[in-house]
């Protein structure tokens, strides 16, 4: 551990409302824990109702005075960049936080989630300058001059509330366009993963965000996050996580008809057509589904294999399954770490076993590995599985990967199409006019054709059906973050 981390988690992770940081208002704390060796590693402040009371307040008061809204763009724009830069001049030590808190590797974290998340700040500090309405032509009263136009204005306090499997990236998807669009917000991450987010914190204060427009909230979903989506004062809750609490974010939004943006479960379809490049598509179907040891909503968790094919991808999976490194984050030449409680594990063991009972048969994995006290499961792959099966159905949110064959062209849509989940999929093939067919066909947010899990600022990233409602990303994020008032002067 450097030093700087040594010293951040011997001390409580506090709560940041109105500017200040604090503990909580009875001074209840909960553990954070190392799923890597299932150490406690730090204490976090667990937010009560009045924190929560507390952090509406700041953000209304912050937003209804106009602190953020009454600068300019272009000087929203700086502070976003500025955090850009801080995140970026902080990588290492973030890379560090999010391995020890969430079991990311090092260098994956280094390489990967944190220079995103500053690339996010970077896309929306672009954005802010470039918010814009239009003009109209008025048809309805002939003979009649008006002048008419739409202004793109913020939509208030949000609430934003995150999972544990991206923590840094995934708050940085919501705050980020939320403050370029002008919006005072609050922060609630999951409780497994506080700690970048208090990081994220203290470098928004630092580059000038001003008190009560960004307050962040520690403590659970089943208390701080509901009031936080009943509160009356919240103008809108985005929300990233499971279907089962996006429908109750739904139920807690009624009160005040609050805007509501879900980012919810997948079991994504990864296709493999007979004519791909096979390499190409066993490689990629391996990274779908065990990077994060498939705790990433986009996995590619349902593989269906062409009959010619079968037999020759399902035995390079297996032998990139049996390959694979599995161990604690800071295991040189990681491949895969651990999940992240040892609750999620039991529950991903529990699928397994189901998926058995039902009639699925392990190509490999499987077992749980007893490792340094983490919580680590072995890539695992599940064969003569078919529709009725609940492994094929539901979510396991872990390195779970379910194959069946499929014979004609033809059949592989209905099949793909055959879930409630509706967020990504990816279809492998060198014959460009069956990949686009075929990416056309298929009812979900993300396709990727010759890829899997690519994401991007300028890509919108969301789902069709139970897999949410709304855009993330891209321009389209931005807009969920705003309120569109149309003016009609007659002159
Ligand atoms: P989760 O249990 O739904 O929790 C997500 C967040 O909601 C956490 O901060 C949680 O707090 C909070 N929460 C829990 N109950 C709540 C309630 N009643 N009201 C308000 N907030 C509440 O999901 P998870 O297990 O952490 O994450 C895994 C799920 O997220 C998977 O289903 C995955 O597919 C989905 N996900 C989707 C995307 C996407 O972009 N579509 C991206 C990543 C993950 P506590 O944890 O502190 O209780
Ligand atoms: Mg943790």
């Amino acid at each position: 551990m450097s030093p700087e981390v040594k010293h951040r988690l011997s001390g409580v992770q506090r709560l940041l409302i109105d500017g200040r940081w604090q503990e909580s208002d009875e001074g209840q704390v909960s553990d954070v824990i190392n799923p890597s060796s299932g150490l406690t590693i730090s204490r976090a402040a667990m937010a009560q109702y009045q924190d929560v009371e507390r952090a509406v307040a700041a953000a209304r008061r912050s937003f209804d005075t106009g602190l953020w809204t009454g600068m300019t763009p272009a000087q929203r724009a700086k502070i976003l960049w500025r955090a850009a830069d801080l995140l970026e001049e902080h990588a290492d030590e973030l890379a560090e936080l999010e391995m020890l808190d969430a079991g990311k590797s090092l260098a994956g974290a280094r390489g990967g989630e944190i220079p995103f998340a500053a690339e996010c700040f970077r896309y929306y500090a672009g954005w802010c300058t470039k918010i814009e309405g239009s003009t109209k032509q008025l048809s309805i009263i002939p003979g009649q001059e008006f002048h008419a136009y739409t202004r793109r204005e913020p939509i208030g306090v949000a609430a934003l509330i995150v999972p544990w499997n991206g923590p840094l990236v995934q708050a940085a998807w919501k705050v980020a366009p939320a403050l370029a669009a002008g919006c005072s917000c609050i922060l609630k991450p999951a409780e497994e993963t506080p700690l970048s987010a208090v990081r994220m914190g203290e470098i928004l204060m630092e580059a000038g965000v001003p008190a009560g427009v960004f307050n962040l909230l520690l403590g659970e979903g089943s208390t701080v996050g509901q009031q936080l989506a009943e509160h009356a004062d919240v103008d809108k809750v985005s929300f990233t996580g499971s279907t089962e609490v996006g429908r109750k974010i739904i139920d807690a939004a009624k009160g005040n008809l609050k805007k509501v943006s879900l980012e919810l479960g997948g079991k994504s379809p990864v296709i493999i057509f007979n004519d791909a490049d096979l390499d190409e598509a066993i490689a990629g179907a391996a990274q779908g589904i065990f990077s994060n040891a498939g705790q990433v909503c986009v996995a590619g968790s349902r593989l269906y294999v062409q009959e010619s094919v079968y037999d020759q991808v399902l035995s390079g999976l297996v032998r990139i399954a049996q390959d694979m490194k599995v161990g604690p984050a800071t295991t040189a030449g990681l491949d895969m770490g651990p999940l992240i409680s040892q609750r999620h594990l039991n529950r991903v063991c529990d699928r397994v076993e189901r998926g058995l009972t039902e009639g699925a048969v392990l190509a490999a994995g499987g077992r749980r590995l007893e490792l340094d006290g983490g919580y680590f499961l072995e890539p695992t792959i599940l064969t003569e599985c078919d529709h009725s099966h609940s492994v094929v159905k539901e979510e396991i949110f872990g390195p779970v990967l379910t194959v069946i064959k499929f014979s004609a062209d033809d059949d592989i849509v209905p099949l793909a199409n055959d879930s409630e989940y509706g967020l990504a999929a990816s279809v492998w093939t060198r014959d460009v006019s069956k990949a686009h067919k075929t990416a056309a066909a298929i009812k979900a947010g993300l396709l990727w054709i010759n890829c899997h899990g690519i994401p991007d600022m300028a890509i919108p990233f969301g789902g069709y059906k139970q897999s949410g409602w709304g855009r993330e990303n891209g321009y389209d994020s931005l807009l969920q973050y705003t309120e569109l008032k149309s003016v009609v002067a007659k002159l």
